[in-house]
């Protein structure tokens, strides 16, 4: 089978570890959107971007991207390079690099017609809201979304953050329509289906919606050393039952990957001698069929009717957040297997993202694609995510072979 990525692998590693040595803490890094460490690692990128023949800009919320004049077909390609607090070297930073690869070895050659353009989204992880950049570059952001959000660590809000940096006033970059023929990002893949199925790429067939619910209890506040357990309406108990109930009911008709979780639970006071007149928690489900997630939400609902029915205690259920599944596009799948089977021995396995990445938010504008490398252990948003260094060379190679042959279509 004919050789055709040549990426160089060394420069790929040097890059990311360029890019580690930028803000970092123990064996991974810290870089909140932002922060100096973050800023510092933009400037990284638009400092390599000319290499690759692109034309850098930053924009005004913190996005930055590479363009050409080069005539044909554009693929945009590109991931993040804020880091959650204290977390790994490589979620975001591998698809910027990877994207950056692609564009070196693509753009100066003559023979391929069209480029690769190059794009980090700012504050993917989520610091000041959701996907604010790359919602921002569909559209999907207005001026009341950026006035609104703020920084969920220090309390920042983000107008002051990018008047710190020095980007307010400037203007934000918004998709040019029919520029691009679509989106590619690469990933680690946060979790073990890659390393224990022995396989080397991931092609996400699609990225779960999250659903997500405050779950309100109430019942009567009252003494806990005087009042008899028959007379009590303890709103903690309720919630507490209800947590073991939606674990028994779920699975008679949740999908085969449907995930969910109880990541807060209040108790209203929360003191020992107490009962609780309130509890509230907050529920999440995720899955990447709405059929699945509508049935879920329908049993749920019933259940809080059922709950409420023995008149100890009232449940209301209130959904604060909904994400439909983004589907990546069949074309681009194809490219990533047809891309493995030439550099990765055929070592690829089809799989939905559990995790939210900023190919959903482009995915509603252009077809998308994403790819994954295989995590070591599955361990990410922590200093010890890693991925072998042959894995990620093998991952730059079928990365950079797939944008080829999108951009030969
Ligand atoms: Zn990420």
């Amino acid at each position: 089978m004919p050789d055709r990525s040549q990426v160089d692998g060394a420069r790929v590693l040097a890059d990311l570890n360029a890019l580690r040595a930028i803000g970092a803490y123990k064996t991974g890094v810290h870089k909140p959107t932002f922060s100096e460490s973050h800023m510092r690692s933009l400037e990284w990128l638009m400092g390599r971007l000319p290499e690759a023949g692109l034309a850098p800009e930053i924009d005004g919320i913190g996005n930055v991207l590479g363009t050409t004049e080069k005539s044909g077909p554009k693929l945009l390609a590109g991931s993040h390079l804020e880091s959650q607090n204290f977390a790994g070297w490589l979620d975001g930073p591998l698809g910027v690099v990877y994207a950056l690869e692609a564009a070196r070895v693509i753009n100066p050659d003559t023979n391929i017609k069209g480029a690769v353009e190059v794009a980090a989204w700012c504050d993917e992880e989520g610091h000041f809201g959701h996907f604010l950049g790359s919602r921002s570059y569909v559209g999907a952001l207005t001026e009341a979304d950026i006035d609104a959000a703020t920084d969920r660590n220090s309390g920042r809000t983000m107008r002051q953050a990018l008047r710190d940096v020095g980007l307010a006033g400037r203007a934000r970059a918004m998709a040019e329509p029919g520029r691009h023929l679509g989106y590619l990002e690469a990933h680690i893949e946060q979790g073990e289906t890659l390393e224990s199925g022995g396989r080397k790429i991931g092609v996400v067939t699609s990225i779960v919606g999250i659903w997500q619910y405050r779950i309100t209890f109430n019942g009567q506040q009252n003494h806990a050393g005087t009042t008899r357990m028959a007379a009590r309406r303890d709103a903690g108990l309720a919630l507490a039952k209800f947590c073991v109930a939606i674990d028994d009911r779920f699975p008679e008709i949740c999908g085969p990957r449907t995930v969910w979780t109880t990541g807060r639970i209040t108790l209203n006071p929360g003191a020992p001698s107490i009962i609780p007149g309130g509890a509230e928690m907050l529920f999440q489900i995720r899955d990447d069929d709405p059929r699945i997630i509508d049935r879920l939400d329908d049993l749920l609902r019933s259940m809080a009717l059922q709950f409420g029915a023995d008149g100890r205690c009232t449940v209301e259920v209130e959904r604060i957040r909904t994400g439909s599944p983004a589907l990546m596009d069949e074309t681009f799948q194809r490219a990533i297997e047809a891309a493995s089977a030439r550099f990765a021995g055929g070592s690829c396995l089809r799989m939905p993202s559990g995790a939210g990445h900023d190919a959903q938010v482009l995915a509603t504008i252009m077809p998308a694609g994403m790819l994954f490398v295989p995590s070591i252990d599955g361990i990410s948003h922590h200093w010890n995510e890693n991925t072998a260094d042959a894995d990620i060379v093998t991952g730059a190679e079928v990365f950079v072979e797939a944008c080829r042959d999108l951009l030969s279509k």
